[in-house]
């Protein structure tokens, strides 16, 4: 079976892990710190001679042990609660919504482009009533939204601006890396993304106050240091709380696993485009197929590869058949009981009706990639 996501983890890996093993550090400490460093001076696009905005500092960021997880608690410490609305694309990730309705709050869904399945400034525009206090967008299988305009739009409201940035780690519009734009970006590293850790996530807060709050936030809502950074002639023992926080900390172990993928997260994204050519090369003059469309001045980290078709369901039997496992990515909010939505989105209902998601990742061998090329063309 060829399959649709796979990541990359090997001996360099496995070392930086032995190495942690061997310090008997295994929390988060030096390794962490390191990672975040790293991480956020890697968001500053290579080779680019822009300096319109200002390189993230890493006092900006902090790791958190999921994606959710830091959606969560961006939502918490917002202080979103009942009668507020948050604006989603209905084409988003499940964990979103949830971070929304766990605090009693609204989630409030939009439409999205029916090809491309972001959201475009209006359609975030008509959802926007006196109640809204958020905005959360994603960038579909990495192409960047229209995060310009929105962020633009949610400024001259006050409305905080959320990056969901799980599909676009090193995605980037002018320059600017997707994450940046909004006053929070998330990013994970699960075993089905890009840049790889087991689980994990990286929170970039626009106000570094904010990323600070929640660093306590995610550790116990503890205000004093660990025993070892405090001084010795404080007595070590004592603490404060300033919120009623959980422990949604990363270690040392993923931190190291994260920046061996650091390394290696160029030659991922090159493979990936390099896959996406070869795809759309072999794809564009079949009528019958509606391939994706990445326009000039962004950058993809090429996370999916959506095809959209007549008889979607029928194409991914089709291809199942031929071992080639393909899925649909992300099922409409709107359509799912619990969230309780009376709304109707043309383009949403048409995307989630038509697209299939094909196997992107580093992994797979041209032979491979031509076997699901000559599979989809017999098709029909
Ligand atoms: C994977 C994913 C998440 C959740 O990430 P976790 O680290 O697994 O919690 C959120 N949003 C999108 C768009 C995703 O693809």
């Amino acid at each position: 079976m060829i399959q649709i996501y796979s990541n990359s983890l090997g001996k360099e890996e496995l070392n930086a892990v032995k190495d942690v093993f061997n310090s008997k550090w295994l929390g988060k400490g030096p390794k962490t710190e390191e990672f975040i460093k790293k991480f956020s001076r890697k968001l500053i696009l290579e080779n680019h001679n822009s300096v319109a905005f200002i390189s993230p500092k890493e006092d900006n960021f902090l790791t958190i042990n999921s994606c959710t997880e830091g959606i969560f608690q961006i939502i918490e410490f917002l202080d979103i609660k009942k009668g507020d609305e948050v604006i989603l694309p209905s084409i988003s990730f499940v964990g979103v919504a949830n971070a929304i309705v766990s605090r009693g709050a609204t989630p409030v869904f939009c439409d999205v482009d029916q090809h491309t399945l972001n959201p475009s400034l209006e359609h975030i525009q008509e959802k926007i009533t006196n109640n809204t206090k958020a905005v959360i967008v994603l960038h579909y299988a990495g192409v960047p939204c229209d995060i310009k305009s929105i962020s633009n739009l949610c400024q001259e409201k006050s409305i905080y601006l959320i990056e969901d940035n799980a599909n676009s780690p090193f995605s980037y519009v002018g320059g600017k890396s997707t994450g940046l734009y909004g006053d929070f970006g998330v990013w994970s590293f699960d075993a089905m993304k890009i840049l790889v850790t087991g689980d994990g996530g990286m929170i970039y807060c626009k106000n570094k106050d904010h990323a600070e709050s929640l660093r306590k936030q995610s550790y116990l809502g503890l205000e004093s240091s660990s025993g070892l950074s405090n001084s010795i002639d404080k007595k070590w023992w004592e603490f404060e709380v300033s919120s009623a926080g959980r422990r949604s900390i990363t270690n040392d172990i993923q931190a190291a696993i994260g920046i061996e993928q650091l390394k290696k997260a160029n030659g991922f994204i090159s493979r990936r485009k390099e896959i996406h050519k070869m795809y759309i090369e072999a794809l564009k003059d079949l009528d019958w197929i509606k391939l994706p469309n990445i326009p000039k001045l962004v950058n993809s980290s090429y996370y999916m590869f959506h095809v959209q078709v007549k008889d979607r369901d029928k194409f991914a039997k089709y291809l199942r058949e031929k071992e080639i496992y393909t899925t649909f990515r992300y099922y409409p909010l709107h359509w799912v009981d619990f969230y309780g939505s009376k709304d109707k989105f043309p383009n949403t209902e048409y995307a989630a009706n038509h697209t299939l998601c094909l196997p992107l990742h580093q992994n797979l061998t041209n032979k491979e990639v031509n076997y699901i090329i000559e599979t989809i063309k017999k098709w029909n």
